[in-house]
């Protein structure tokens, strides 16, 4: 008997989830955002709810208090080390506005973080404005980061006496630039310096550390700056030491040797300048995989043993050196945000060229076809290798015959329908026998499903095709079912990169359920929050998805926010296509004023929906729109492609 424990043991839910997601006895997915079963949703009510209500997938659901228990929860780490340890400091968090732009998240996360004073970190000219919008906590820090144009120090000097902007000091050269325009409009601005450390990250985004890094100054930089600084009077405005070594580092000891480096560096230059913040960056890793391992999608330590080290490692080298206790800064963009939002598809089909009708031998037919007949019927554990290779030379044979003519196409069908359902029992069998050689590891994926997903990896898992990364994905209900089947999951593009075919543990396959004629089958790609939502493409023209946010109270929930995804007509305009001046035109090739209004209608109403494919809900259509829908083509090859 299949378990709901099963599940939750295949599809690793514990492992990645990190106590806010889980299975429920009914063996639904169910969320629960503060990682207590006192409060707690069933994905399933969710999405049952908005297709009653009209909404077609695919959806993003956002739920916003896992965002606001993220933040708690990187802060209540670090002050539990500083009072640990008697760090004689406080500890400041900001978010990277990089990881996620979108106006909802960023008030989120102000709105959340508010009374311990979040700030931004700001990359570009661009989000320094979107920033400057937004209702910032009083005392929040605006960090300034990236390349700098004079538009962009120009702003954030004109605004530094309205909120506490730092410039930070990424590039020697910027520093020129900042005293040029900072005394032109009379602002003694706050100033950062990003170091360049010899340690670098780990993992993906390991170069972004170390000497080759793109931006930090090189320790002759750091001397150049501080006499720069003492020269234009501005040294007691240098305030902080940043450093960041690469996001995602899958690996505690390079987060202890840039500590014990930057800690250092931050020592030294105390003695000299009176720095207040110690900014230990982003790279705080989300273990998407759930292996806790230093693996590029995973993480081989702990929230508490990131915060030790950093706490322990700066209390340890200030005492040694007599210099005060820095306020540490952490600009953690992945693990508060990654967790918060994931897509909701329906499984649209399924497409395996080796699927058809069942076959089976009749008078007449070559003896071939009655030995692949007798090798599916009598295939067990025991045979099942020998028969797998009887059936390879059964279907060599055939073939020969064709090409000589002596058989026809019917023969030739029947012979490979026989041979893909040995072939189906030999990769369940070798499954059941533990046979993990590369023979059935082969087979297995070429008889492997491909089942097709209503969404876009290029619009909303961009990074599972840009750089590969692992992104946990299962069914969302059915749990207490075996999944029988095992395939990979195809996007809506068409482009076969648009497919999801490495999963945890290595795997290149998921298993899943059995689509079944009365229910639709849905699906969930978690912990898109962190970098997913503004790297997505248009690709195919597909937009946007539909988002949804939901917020969870004990037993109840309720939906607090719904964005619509891209129309067509957003996502033509978008690439400067003129709609209106094409319905015009219409006119023009209409013969009579119906048809013209009956094209317009068309037009108007694509125009109007969404960009990805209309999939009607199974469990609301009418007994009539079934018996139409069973005998669409599709239907019929999912019902017989069964063994
Ligand atoms: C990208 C970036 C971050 C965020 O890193 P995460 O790994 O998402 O926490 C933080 N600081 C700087 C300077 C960055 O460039």
């Amino acid at each position: 008997m299949w378990k709901v424990d099963d599940s939750i043991a295949l599809y690793g839910i514990h492992g990645w989830g990190d106590g806010y997601f889980s299975i429920n006895e009914k063996g639904n997915v169910v969320v629960m955002p503060n990682k207590s079963s006192d409060s707690c949703v069933d994905v399933m009510d969710v999405i049952r709810r908005l297709e009653t209500s009209g909404e077609n997938l695919p959806v993003l659901l956002r739920f916003p208090q896992i965002i606001e228990h993220r933040i708690w929860e990187i802060y209540r780490a670090f002050t539990g080390s500083i009072s640990e340890f008697g760090y004689q400091g406080k500890y400041q968090p900001v978010f990277p506005m990089k990881v996620n732009q979108r106006k909802e998240v960023i008030e989120y996360i102000l709105n959340y973080g508010r009374e311990i004073n979040i700030g931004l970190e700001i990359g570009t000219k661009a989000e320094l404005l979107a920033a400057l919008t937004l209702d910032l906590p009083e005392d929040s820090l605006l960090i300034c980061n990236g390349y700098k144009d004079d538009d962009f120090l120009r702003l954030a000097l004109m605004f530094s006496d309205k909120h506490k902007i730092i410039i930070v000091v990424d590039l020697f050269e910027e520093i020129f630039d900042i005293l040029r325009l900072a005394r032109s409009m009379e602002v003694r601005p706050l100033l950062g310096m990003r170091v360049k450390l010899f340690s670098k990250g780990s993992g993906r985004w390991a170069e972004s550390g170390g000497e080759s890094a793109k931006f930090g100054l090189s320790t002759i930089e750091c001397l150049e700056l501080l006499k720069i600084l003492e020269e234009n009077g501005l040294l007691d405005r240098l305030r902080m030491i940043h450093f960041h070594i690469g996001s995602q580092i899958t690996d505690i000891h390079r987060i202890k040797h840039a500590m014990n480096e930057a800690a250092r560096i931050y020592a030294k230059v105390r003695k000299v300048a009176e720095i207040e913040y110690f900014n230990v960056g982003g790279g705080l890793s989300v273990d998407y995989d759930g292996s806790k391992s230093s693996g590029p999608s995973s993480a081989n330590y702990t929230l508490r043993e990131y915060s030790n080290d950093i706490v322990y490692t700066l209390q340890k080298i200030c005492e040694e050196e007599g210099v005060p206790c820095p306020t540490i800064v952490s600009e953690s963009g992945r693990a508060i945000a990654a967790y918060h939002s994931f897509l909701v598809f329906k499984i649209i089909g399924k497409k395996n060229s080796k699927d058809g009708f069942v076959a089976f031998p009749l008078e007449g037919d070559p003896i071939q076809i009655e030995d692949l007949y007798f090798a599916f019927k009598n295939i067990n554990l025991k045979n099942y290798k020998e028969y797998y290779h009887d059936a390879l030379h059964y279907r060599d044979e055939l073939l020969d015959s064709f090409n000589l003519g002596n058989i026809g196409l019917e023969e030739r069908a029947k012979g490979e329908m026989l041979f893909w359902m040995v072939c189906q029992k030999a990769v369940s069998l070798a499954r059941h026998a533990g046979d993990n050689s590369e023979e059935f590891r082969e087979l297995k994926k070429l008889v492997g499903q491909k089942y097709i997903g209503n969404f876009s990896l290029f619009q909303s898992v961009p990074d599972m095709w840009g750089v590969g990364q692992i992104f946990p994905i299962m069914p969302l209900h059915r749990l207490r079912e075996v999944p029988s089947e095992c395939g990979t999951i195809a996007d809506i593009t068409c482009d076969s990169d648009g497919e999801i075919k490495s999963f945890a543990g290595g795997k290149e396959a998921i298993e899943l359920h059995k689509l079944s004629r009365s229910e639709d089958y849905y699906m969930g790609i978690f912990l898109l929050g962190a970098y997913q939502d503004t790297l997505g493409d248009f690709h195919n023209l597909l937009g946007c998805v539909t988002e949804v946010h939901v917020l969870v109270e004990g037993r109840s929930w309720r939906i607090s926010r719904r964005i619509p995804g891209d129309t067509c007509e957003k996502l033509l305009k978008f690439f400067n296509y003129d709609t209106e001046a094409y319905l015009q035109r219409l006119g023009e090739r209409c013969a009579t004023e119906p048809q013209l209004e009956a094209v317009l209608e068309e037009v108007r109403r694509a125009l109007s929906t969404t960009t990805y494919f209309n999939s009607p809900c199974l469990a609301s259509e009418t007994d009539e729109d079934k018996e139409l829908l069973n005998s669409a083509a599709h239907r019929v090859m999912i019902e017989t492609g069964r063994i």
